[in-house]
């Protein structure tokens, strides 16, 4: 038998949006890639472009139950990531969190591979420190309608750790802040899809509150090569590291931005904030600039123009 001496990399999600995109990065990189995916928000068309690809393999699995398999390394970002999503069934979103997260520290512990996690701003809550530095422990509400996701991911991060320290998995944490780009879900009720949707069809773009909150939004391709950054970093640099681009804007100027770029007839209307949405949110990324020499380079007004080109495509 011929020796194997490709890596092995697994992408638990690997069939949603940031997945998909890594999938194609690693696969680019000629190494054998085993995408991993329960298709809740994921889809084959994201990777269908893959599957005659011979280093790459499709696997239909839930990381709820237990997997066996032989890898290097694992990129863990099962987790359905919008609002509506992880509303849907918030037990099963920390499920997927916690014991997702369970299951893939235990393969990484048993064949010795290397594990990130895609954990979140979220884990900031709203935050009352601006911007976030990875040293702020955040602010959370335990029981609202975002805890399934925000408790899911810090307990994640949790395990990860205690892994780390009593079994001496090697981790890296990601905490991603909010990233966009094409193949996000046209319904999955994020921002920048969202808008883009609704200004191709004309129809009203709905500002949550009176859209003065903020987030700072990341290119897709960005994001993608400071995972693939962190998981290649210095072996002692474990993480958490903040990865989003610093760039921050109201909701109000998206929605402004995205109407100018559609040329859309569509008006901005506005209806009521969901609750514990947060108000402000800009990542603080000296450490991610320090330690892996990462920044994001795409403006976000490229940016949309690359995303409304697709979603424009899709959408016809
Ligand atoms: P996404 O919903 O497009 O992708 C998540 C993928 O995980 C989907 O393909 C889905 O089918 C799969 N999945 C969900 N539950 C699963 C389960 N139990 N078993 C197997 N597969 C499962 O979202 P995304 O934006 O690509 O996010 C990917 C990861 O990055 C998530 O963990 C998310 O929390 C994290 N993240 C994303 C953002 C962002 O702005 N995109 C921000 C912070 C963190
Ligand atoms: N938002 C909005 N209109 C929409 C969808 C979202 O005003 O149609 C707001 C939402 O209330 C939040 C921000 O946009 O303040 C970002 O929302 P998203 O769901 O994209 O991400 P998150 O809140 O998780 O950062």
């Amino acid at each position: 038998m011929k020796p194997h001496n490709t890596k092995r990399i697994l992408v638990t999600g690997g069939a949603g949006f940031l997945g998909s995109h890594l999938c194609d990065r690693l696969v680019d990189e000629d190494l054998d890639v085993l995408c991993l995916d329960n298709f809740f928000t994921g889809s084959k068309e994201n990777i269908a472009h893959l599957l005659n690809r011979p280093n790459f393999e499709l696997i239909r699995h839930d990381i709820v139950q237990p997997i066996f398999l032989e890898v290097d390394e694992i990129y863990n970002l099962a987790c359905p990531a919008s609002p509506i999503h992880y509303q849907h069934n918030p037990v099963k979103t920390v499920k997927t969190s916690v014991m997702g997260a369970i299951h893939m520290l235990g393969l990484s512990k048993r064949v010795n591979a290397k594990i990130l996690q895609a954990s979140t701003s979220e884990i900031y809550g709203d935050p009352e420190v601006h911007p976030q530095k990875e040293g702020y422990w955040g602010n959370v509400n335990s029981i609202g309608i975002r805890s399934c996701y925000d408790e899911g991911k810090r307990c994640a991060e949790t395990l990860f750790f205690d892994y780390h320290r009593q079994n001496g998995v090697n981790i890296r944490v990601v905490r991603i802040f909010n990233t966009y780009g094409p193949r996000m879900h046209p319904n999955d009720g994020r921002v920048v899809s969202n808008f883009i949707v609704q200004a191709l069809a004309n129809e009203d773009i709905t500002v949550y509150g009176d859209g003065m909150q903020t987030r700072s939004f990341c290119y897709v391709d960005d994001m993608i090569r400071g995972l693939i950054k962190m998981m290649n970093g210095p072996d002692n640099f474990t993480g958490p590291v903040n990865m989003g681009n610093p760039d921050e804007f109201t909701i109000l100027e998206l929605a402004e931005k995205v109407i100018k770029k559609t040329g859309s007839k569509a008006k901005i209307v506005f209806r009521p904030l969901p609750s514990d949405d947060p108000m402000q949110r800009q990542p603080d990324i000296s450490l991610a600039k320090e330690k892996l020499k990462w920044k994001p380079s795409v403006k976000l007004d490229h940016g949309l123009e690359k995303t409304i080109e697709y979603f424009d495509k899709i959408l016809k």
